[in-house]
């Protein structure tokens, strides 16, 4: 009797497991794995490419799809934050200037803006690699020397990232 409980019990556990499209993270495409569990809060792990996403028994009702883009919304906003600050970083001690202040925050097809001296990203750049992550960051920064992308603006840009033209086309592409 005790047998057959807990091969239905193990069978559940499986069903209740969904995968779905990879997701990009830094570059690197992960696949996500759900699961619910006894738990009282989500809990996140990163392991050999898959991101395991364990939510407590109560949200099995909620739509997946929707949890899962929350979850990866949220996760993509905490690596945004770290990210991001590591290429104010080094922006601002390539440049020796620094805006007064940033936020990450989304946009509509914009990964990066900068306004009255203030920097703004969105914070699904963290889907992309770094070294994108550190120029659309230093284009920001040139822009609070100069507001338009004159030839000036871009002199500057050459000079702290000699390859500018090739990531501007890939911003170009990606903000389409
Ligand atoms: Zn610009």
């Amino acid at each position: 009797m005790n047998l057959v409980k807990k091969r239905v019990e193990l069978k559940t556990v499986i069903k209740s497991s969904i995968e779905r499209h990879p997701v990009p993270v830094l570059g690197i495409d992960y696949k996500v794995k759900i699961e619910y569990k006894n738990i009282k809060i989500a809990e996140l792990d990163v392991e050999q490419k898959t991101i395991k996403i364990s939510l407590p028994n109560k949200y099995k009702k909620t739509s997946n799809t929707q949890i899962l883009d929350l979850a990866i919304e949220k996760m993509y906003e905490q690596i945004a934050k770290v990210e991001v600050e590591r290429a104010m970083e080094k922006a601002r001690i390539l440049l020796g200037f620094a805006p007064e202040d940033y936020t990450i925050q989304k946009m509509s097809k914009k990964l990066g803006k900068c306004e009255e001296n203030k920097i703004i990203i969105h914070p699904e750049i963290v889907k992309y690699h770094r070294d994108l992550i550190d120029y659309v960051v230093l284009h920001q920064y040139c822009h609070l020397k100069y507001k338009t992308h004159a030839k000036s603006f871009y002199q500057l840009l050459e000079k702290v990232e000699p390859n500018y033209k090739q990531y501007e086309e890939m911003m170009k592409q990606l903000e389409k």
